[in-house]
């Protein structure tokens, strides 16, 4: 079964279409990265399958169901979004953000019961963020906040995860961290997961299958080593590079071409 299908997806902001009559379907358990340059579409489209941005044409459908007829909180049951900015308006702390992942589980008026309590100390723990519990989200770094957001869409629990741009302000180890977190959490299960990454690299050791996005249209569809190539990226983001191989993963490597030869 598809956890995620768009059919012949249009979208615009005004009179500007931004992507075009996009189909895409994911496979229930793949890690799929969306990959293109400043500008592509690749939010509006993790935008567009959570619900928040509405297509102009075509559908979207979330395990076979039309995303249109679908609450909010009940796509928040099945999916857990790390968008790419967050803004927090109140001066809440760690500990009661990540809370907040819980609240698509929870009656109204409902206090979280000791269930939650365990999600979310989990996610606070898995995300070294922990030591920060008590701390206001506007006194961490950057790259803190973004851990805080991460424990919040896994104390979520959903079945499906987007992440737009995850690891863009974090450090190496890290960045490696919340790939690894998001390897175990599909060992444990069935997870989906979309990631839209800038970094090509990462995104090529780490994903099943990548979609590189090029003004609003898919360009290139399938492994890392089908997508990642020299004509693709010359083609998509009009950078002459040099693809090898990791020498552990024998995932693409790209490098910018430096001139020689
Ligand atoms: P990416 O994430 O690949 O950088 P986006 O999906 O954010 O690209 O943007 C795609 C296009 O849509 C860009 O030209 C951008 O300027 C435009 N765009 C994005 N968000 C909005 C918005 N809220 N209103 C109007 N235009 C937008
Ligand atoms: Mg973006």
């Amino acid at each position: 079964m598809n956890a995620i299908e768009l059919t012949h997806v249009t979208v615009a902001y005004g009179r500007n279409e931004v992507v075009h009559d996009l189909s895409l379907a994911i496979p229930v358990g793949q890690l799929c990265g969306i990959v293109g340059p400043n500008g592509s579409g690749k939010s509006t489209l993790l935008k567009t399958i959570n619900g928040v941005v509405e297509p102009r044409a075509g559908s979207v459908q979330v395990t076979g169901r039309p995303l249109a007829r679908m609450g909010r909180r009940e796509i928040a049951r099945m999916q857990a979004v790390v968008p790419q900015e967050t803004v927090v308006a109140f001066p809440f702390s760690v500990g009661e953000i990540v809370s907040m992942g819980r609240a698509p589980h929870l009656g109204a008026l409902q206090f979280e019961g000791t269930e939650d309590l365990a999600a979310v100390r989990r996610a606070l723990e898995v995300t070294d963020t922990l030591q920060f519990a008590d701390r206001l989200l506007s006194e961490l770094s950057g790259g803190e906040k973004q851990r805080v957001v991460i424990a919040r869409a896994i104390a979520q629990e959903a079945p499906q995860m987007l992440l737009d741009e995850p690891t863009s302000f974090l450090d190496l180890k890290h960045q490696l961290t919340i790939y690894e977190l998001i390897g175990r959490l599909r060992k444990r299960s069935d997870l989906t997961v979309v990631v839209v990454s800038h970094d090509v690299n990462l995104a090529a050791q780490h994903c099943d299958r990548l979609v590189m996005l090029k003004a609003g249209r898919i360009y290139a569809d399938g492994s890392p080593a089908e997508v990642l190539t020299k004509d693709n990226i010359l083609a998509v983001y009009d950078t002459q590079v040099v693809v090898a191989a990791h020498p552990h993963t024998a995932a693409p490597w790209v490098m910018p071409y430096c001139g020689g030869e």
